[in-house]
């Protein structure tokens, strides 16, 4: 039956109020069984929810027995996915009654699964897929989208989902779950967001022959055709959303650094993969130099891998020792990096653009004997690399699994009193060591913080509690600043700031157990904290497109989304 038939015939034999049908099945109105009688009353409701009222509190309960009944993680997101499209309000409070259980579950590390899985578990759609076969109509086809002011929009080309590799349209997972964590972490009123994927093609073979693979099953386009593709993109939201803000997400290293520096002096955007992962990290190195009681003039890092999350990290870090008074040069030499085909050094063919600046000169350097050495590389072992750069710091964003092995971390153990060690590396199965292994082999002293959660632990009887350097911390709060200053631009002191006052805001208490960041449970008061911080921000850089309040803070609480009934 046509669509035009199927609405004359319910039209015909809905008896009912029909406002009554769009409360309980408008996932953003909907209460369930919490709305008031004079309420039932009002929308002829009565009858079609049981009797009893329900509170808040209740449905939560009922949700969380639901949520708990799922098997599987997989089984556990569908039921919160499920959950956000039937009672919006509800989904929210859920996550935010407890952070720690739901993020893991919304966002890395099962979203990966969810992605590699989206076209076998899709249910409703929760955002827009762009596919190049609407080329010359982006404009027409956001205006698709039924909400008229959309204020950010989460973006990606779906071609490198967390360190998974190219998943096509699947990669609509991200974008969703991302979105998610604005609200459920920063008070970003969810109508406002808008989570969209780039179809391209892909290049994943197995999708391509997948029959319930959603996405167009042709390879990526790329060059000219691909950077075209990605202006119209860029231009229409401009032109269908004027306030809104673009973050772009899990695009390749070879597109992500390049469309940074296209778009970000142009419009609106950022990119959360190079400047909210540099800012966490940053902060965590705050953190770090707390517990050890050094400065981050003090710090010479390393890093594991020389993509996106790597440059962005190296840039903040620079940015921030160029700020306490140190010469670029200077700060540029206290960051070394090792890819895939070694340790990077000056002499290394086909280094980007964006890498060429910390390709040190290794010539006078001496190396350990018979470390194996490659085509491109004087060294290739990550362990030899240690000994020659002898960092305070190393830092895994290579998606390598085991790359900091046990030979690794007693190195650093050995050179410093604390040494710092990040395996940043996303979903789980990729991260360069756990938690566990980095305490143990360095007899409880190495300063963690991971891109994935690890449960606490003991070791030599003392409690340790991995803190993990989940860009959560930054973007949603960052988000919820440029939200409420309705700033035109996104600045890397924009994540300086984010990265200060996460780090102010961990206590002694935390850093005694070994947590370099405030606790993820109290992370909605924390990105408060940051958000109202970067708006500060915001209002001094002039970026903000409403007048400066004479209380930002209490300027930016009042536009915080509350799911309370
Ligand atoms: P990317 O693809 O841009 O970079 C990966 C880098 O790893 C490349 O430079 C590549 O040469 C290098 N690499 C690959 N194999 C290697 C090997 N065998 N030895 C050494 N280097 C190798 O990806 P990205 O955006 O930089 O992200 C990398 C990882 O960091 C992902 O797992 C991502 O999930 C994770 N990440 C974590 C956080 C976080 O926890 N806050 C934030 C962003 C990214």
């Amino acid at each position: 039956m046509k669509v035009g038939a199927m609405i004359e015939t319910m039209n015909q034999s809905t008896s009912g109020s029909p406002s009554a049908f769009q409360l309980l099945f408008d996932a953003r109105l909907n209460k369930g069984a919490a709305f008031s009688e004079s309420e039932r009353e009002q929308f002829g409701l009565v009858g079609l929810i049981p009797d009893g009222i329900e509170s808040m509190d209740i449905q939560l309960d009922r949700a969380r027995l639901q949520f708990e009944q799922q098997s599987s993680d997989l089984g556990k997101y569908q039921f919160l996915s499920a959950l956000q499209d039937r009672q919006e309000r509800l989904f929210y409070s859920l996550l935010r009654s407890d952070f720690q259980r739901y993020m893991p579950i919304v966002y890395t590390p099962t979203v990966g699964e969810a992605c590699q899985k989206f076209g076998h578990i899709m249910r409703r759609p929760k955002g827009m897929y762009l596919s190049m076969n609407r080329r010359g109509k982006l404009a027409q086809v956001l205006r698709n989208w039924p909400v008229k002011d959309v204020r950010f929009i989460v973006v990606t080309d779906g071609e490198r989902i967390l360190g998974l590799g190219d998943q096509g349209v699947c990669g609509m997972g991200i974008p969703i779950g991302k979105l998610a964590l604005y609200t459920a972490c920063a008070g970003v009123p969810p109508q406002v967001a808008l989570p969209v994927v780039l179809d391209m093609g892909t290049n994943n073979e197995g999708f391509r022959n997948d029959p319930l693979y959603p996405g167009l099953r042709v390879p990526r386009i790329g060059g000219e055709e691909y950077l075209s593709f990605i202006d119209e993109f860029v231009a229409a939201v401009q032109e269908v959303f004027p306030r809104c803000c673009i973050q772009f997400e899990d695009f390749t290293n070879k597109n992500a650094i390049p469309l940074l520096e296209r778009y970000r002096d142009k419009v609106c955007c950022f990119n959360d993969d190079i400047q909210g992962t540099a800012s966490v990290a940053v902060a965590g190195l705050f953190g770090a130099c707390r517990m050890n009681a050094t400065k981050m003039s003090d710090q010479r890092i390393l890093f594991m891998g020389a993509g996106s999350a790597a440059v962005g990290i190296a840039d903040l870090f620079v940015k921030q020792l160029c700020g306490d008074g140190m010469s670029e040069a200077q700060a540029i030499e206290r960051c070394w990096f090792v890819n895939s085909r070694g340790m990077v050094h000056a002499g290394m063919p086909k280094l980007p653009d964006y890498l060429q600046r910390y390709a040190h000169d290794v010539s006078g350097l001496k190396f350990p004997a018979g470390a194996p050495s490659g085509l491109d590389s004087p060294l290739t072992r990550l362990s030899d690399v240690v000994e020659v750069v002898r960092p305070t710091a190393i830092i895994g964003v290579s998606t390598v699994a085991h790359a900091f092995n046990e030979t690794v971390v007693r190195a650093m153990a050995r050179m410093n009193a604390r040494p710092i060690i990040f395996p940043l590396s996303n979903p789980t199965s990729k991260s360069e060591c756990t938690a566990e292994e980095a305490i143990r082999w360095s007899e409880g002293r190495a300063i963690i913080a991971t891109g994935s959660p690890f449960p606490p632990m003991h070791f030599g009887g003392k409690l340790f509690v991995p803190g993990q350097g989940n860009n959560v911390y930054i973007y949603p709060a960052v988000g919820m600043a440029v939200f409420a200053t309705e700033a035109n631009r996104v600045t890397d002191e924009m994540f300086l700031r984010a990265a200060e006052s996460l780090a102010s805001q961990t206590t002694d208490q935390d850093l005694s157990v070994g947590l370099i960041y405030p606790p993820i449970s109290s992370i909605y008061e924390t990105s408060i904290e940051v958000a109202i911080a970067v708006a500060a921000l915001i209002f001094d850089q002039g970026l903000a497109r409403v007048p400066r309040p004479a209380d930002i803070a209490e300027f930016v609480r009042e536009r915080v989304y509350d799911p309370a009934f």
